[in-house]
């Protein structure tokens, strides 16, 4: 069975949201018997497990909800690259899930450079924060954090060439006292968070939390 319907609209697959945009039928396989968790009995037992915690200098603790490995990686491609935006809710289900962070903190999306939002025409991370949102009933502080310029690609390069390409990459506005969590889709390198989090401590933050969907297991060994 196809999962999902897929429509082109201005060139764009775009998979025909379930009524009123909200996940009503099973995120991989379309069923109907969905649980609390967004997927029916059998996929859910195919979904990868729950990564270990990161260690990214700079922030306290950097938590995921899922391996990256598959079906996630099918379902992140869906969400990124065919426009599946309601399967931002069923990443924030499993993300609110690891939620132990203190009261107050806010919840920062990771900002995309906006060549590549208006090419994706939306952004993955504001999607997911407003899912966290909704559910932890957590504030949304996309102002805070700014990307400056947009970063070559950063497939294929070791750690130490992400950081320096990414040096600089993002400015904060006024931070002092506040806590923050970091939204972010896929943890690699950690790279990106870890320079979201220097700017944000440089800018005063209380504390920097990361909150991801998926984390590659073992980046260092591949
Ligand atoms: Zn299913």
């Amino acid at each position: 069975m196809k999962p999902f319907k897929i429509a082109l609209s201005k060139g764009r697959p775009v998979c025909l949201p379930p009524k009123g945009g909200r996940l009503l039928s099973c995120a991989l396989c379309g069923s109907p018997w969905m649980n609390a968790g967004g997927l029916c009995r059998d996929c859910e037992k195919k979904l990868p497990k729950k990564p270990e915690d990161r260690r990214i200098f700079g922030i306290k603790r950097t938590a995921a909800a899922l391996c990256y490995e598959e079906p996630a990686i099918a379902l992140v491609h869906r969400f990124k690259y065919q426009n599946c935006r309601y399967l931002a809710e069923f990443f924030a289900l499993h993300m609110a899930g690891e939620d132990d962070f203190p009261k107050g903190a806010v919840l920062i999306p990771v900002p995309l450079h906006p060549n590549r939002q208006r090419q994706r025409g939306f952004s993955q991370t504001a999607e997911l924060c407003a899912e966290l949102s909704r559910m932890t009933g957590r504030r949304a502080e996309s102002a805070l954090l700014a990307r400056s310029w947009d970063t070559p690609p950063q497939t294929g390069l070791p750690l130490a060439d992400r950081r320096a390409n990414l040096k600089g990459a993002f400015t904060a506005g006024d931070a002092k006292g506040i806590s923050v969590i970091l939204v972010d889709d896929v943890i690699t390198s950690g790279a990106t968070l870890g320079e979201c989090a220097n700017t944000l401590n440089a800018a005063g933050a209380k504390a920097v939390y990361a909150l991801c969907a998926c984390s590659v297991d073992n980046w260092e060994a591949q």
